[in-house]
C-alpha cells in the first residue's frame, strides 16, 4: 500500500527498492510490503496515506457502499475499517491502481479491514 512511496524512492534512486520493476509487479503484496514495512519515516508514512487518499477518491468515494453513508474516511485498505459504513453494495477496490501497483488480493477493506491484517490473518 504505500505505492506512492515507493514511486517517489524509485524516482529519487533511494536504496529501499532492491528489487526489478518487473519482478515488482510480479511480487505479491506480502513481498511489497516486506520492501517498505519499517522502512519509512512517520512523515514517509503520513505522506503514503494522504497520496492514497488522493487515489481513493475516485473509488471509495464514488463507490455505492459508500455513498449516503457520510463517512468522510477513505483509503481503508490502509487505515482499516469504516465505523460508519456497515452495508456491503459493492466495491471499486478492484479497479483501484492501487489493488495491482500493490498486489491487493482482497475487497471491502471498509468492512474487512485493512491488508496488512487479512494478510496476517491468512486471508
Ligand atoms: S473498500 Fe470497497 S466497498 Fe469499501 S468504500 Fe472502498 S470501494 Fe467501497
Ligand atoms: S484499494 Fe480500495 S480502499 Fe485502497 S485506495 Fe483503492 S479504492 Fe481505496
Amino acid at each position: 500500500m504505500l505505492i506512492y512511496s515507493y514511486v517517489k524512492f524509485r524516482k529519487k534512486k533511494s536504496v529501499i527498492i532492491r528489487m526489478s520493476e518487473e519482478n515488482f509487479k510480479t511480487a505479491t503484496f506480502e513481498e511489497k510490503l516486506e520492501m517498505f514495512y519499517g522502512k519509512m519515516s512517520e512523515k514517509q508514512w503520513n505522506d503514503s496515506i494522504e497520496q492514497v487518499i488522493y487515489m481513493c477518491r475516485d473509488y471509495c468515494g464514488k463507490c455505492p457502499s459508500h455513498e449516503g453513508t457520510g463517512e468522510e474516511s477513505l483509503a481503508f485498505c490502509m487505515v482499516g475499517k469504516s465505523s460508519v459504513i456497515t452495508e456491503k453494495k459493492g466495491c471499486l477496490c478492484g479497479q483501484c491502481p492501487i489493488t495491482k501497483t500493490m498486489s491487493l488480493r482482497w475487497e471491502y477493506y471498509c468492512s474487512n479491514g485493512k491488508a496488512i491484517g487479512l494478510s496476517q490473518a491468512g486471508k
